[in-house]
């Protein structure tokens, strides 16, 4: 059997295990620049805020309810998340990490109700952060399960009998790897229901969906497709990208190396963590929407021979290129950095001509340590303006588990 552990409401679960005085009560997370809604609380659920909807247009609503508002603080997020997949991991043994609240695992066939309910029981006590397990014969149903879980104490073995049941009412669109465009079509074929995409005939299957579509047939029968163990190859990615927008437009040279400053660094130390060096690196700045600006978005690409993860390196290159794609005047939105063809940090085919410079490295070493301990952006190169990049997060809580000074007190009577 594979189970799906998924977090509930993980953002806002994790705003909560350091804010006890908010559970049951409605809260939200906001995006980068305080913009969109990206997590809700069950209350904030049942007050009917969808989900992505622009701030503004829920401000009233929510205030009315008395919601407490959060910017995202990934910083915190990732370390929760990190601690969520240990205590799986140390229970089940190997997972396969979908998703930052979501990991795939596998369990013995003839594991009971009882014993999941314990594991999730293990995990909530250990992190604190409340979760959801549903198991079913492939990945596909597992996430089925795992929906039905939310509903059902947590838990939810989706057995091939209760599926049977079930399939009748749920809706495609509801369906794993099933798309708006995939339902839309379903439903001009008079598809609304799993039983009745499972009764599709292959070659209309085939025709209209191609091998996903069947592949996903297969999954809702009960017929595993997808192995657990397959989303960790998705993980070795071939790309790293940072980019944001900006709270107003901009026309300034500076402001743009801040930003550019910040991304290359943040590619930099994710290139270090990973121990891979990149081949390609593209800065890229895309000016606002409004009027005929468009037309001058700009973006550089440069190739590095040997490929490299230095942050002196990259950035030197990266404000490099910038200065040739700038253009006086165009008020820009948006700034970032992909870093692309990624190979082993060791892997080094050595050039001939190989420059006798200083090495860096020591000073990335020192650059990641001291972050690492005092907090993002403490060692940042000269060229970022402080928070000159980060955008606005007016609301974001502290880096409660990453950084010294912001450990919570705690006072008891
Ligand atoms: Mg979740």
């Amino acid at each position: 059997m594979i189970g799906l552990m998924d977090c509930n409401n993980f953002f806002v679960s994790c705003e909560r295990l350091f804010r006890p005085d908010l559970l049951r009560k409605p809260v939200a997370v906001l995006s980068s620049n305080d913009g969109c809604i990206v997590a809700r609380s069950q209350e904030v659920k049942d007050l009917g805020v969808p989900m992505g909807v622009p701030y503004f247009q829920v401000k009233e609503v929510l205030t009315k309810a008395g919601a407490t508002l959060f910017s995202s603080n990934f910083t915190l997020y990732r370390d929760i998340s990190a601690r969520v997949m240990k205590t799986l991991e140390s229970e089940v043994g190997f997972i396969d990490v979908y998703s930052v609240d979501e990991a795939f695992f596998e369990l013995p066939d003839d594991t009971t109700e009882e014993e999941i309910a314990a594991l999730r029981a293990r995990i909530i006590a250990q992190v604190g952060i409340p979760v959801s397990i549903g198991v079913a014969e492939t990945k596909t149903l597992a996430k089925q399960a795992s929906v039905l879980a939310k509903k059902n104490n947590g838990v939810c073995i989706l057995t091939s009998d209760l599926w049977k049941e079930k399939m009748d009412t749920v809706l495609c669109g509801s369906v794993w790897g099933v798309g708006r465009q995939t339902t839309v079509k379903l439903r001009a074929m008079g598809v609304e229901t799993v039983a009745q995409y499972i009764a599709l005939p292959l070659p209309i299957l085939r025709q209209y969906f191609g091998v996903v579509g069947e592949r996903t047939q297969k999954e809702l029968q009960g017929v595993s497709v997808y192995a657990v163990g397959e989303g960790a190859r998705e993980e070795s990615q071939q790309s790293i990208m940072s980019t944001r927008s900006f709270e107003k437009t901009t026309t300034n040279l500076h402001d743009l190396e801040s930003a550019i400053g910040y991304h290359v660094t943040e590619v930099a130390e994710k290139l270090r963590e990973k121990k891979v060096s990149a081949v390609r690196m593209s800065v890229m700045i895309l000016p606002s929407r409004h009027g005929d600006f468009f037309l001058h978005r700009g973006s550089a690409e440069v190739v590095f021979s040997p490929p490299t993860n230095a942050t002196q390196k990259l950035l030197s290159e990266a404000l490099l290129q910038l200065s040739t794609i700038y253009e006086k005047d165009v008020p820009y939105k948006k700034a970032g950095v992909v870093v692309s063809a990624l190979v082993p940090e060791d892997y080094s085919t050595g050039t001939l001509f190989a420059e006798q410079k200083v090495d860096t490295k020591k000073i990335d070493v020192l650059t990641d340590m001291l972050n690492d301990k005092f907090g993002h952006g403490t060692v940042r190169s000269g060229v970022i303006l402080k928070n000159g990049a980060r955008g606005s997060a007016k609301l974001r809580s502290k880096e409660y588990t990453t950084r010294w000074g912001d450990i919570p007190t705690v006072q008891a009577k």
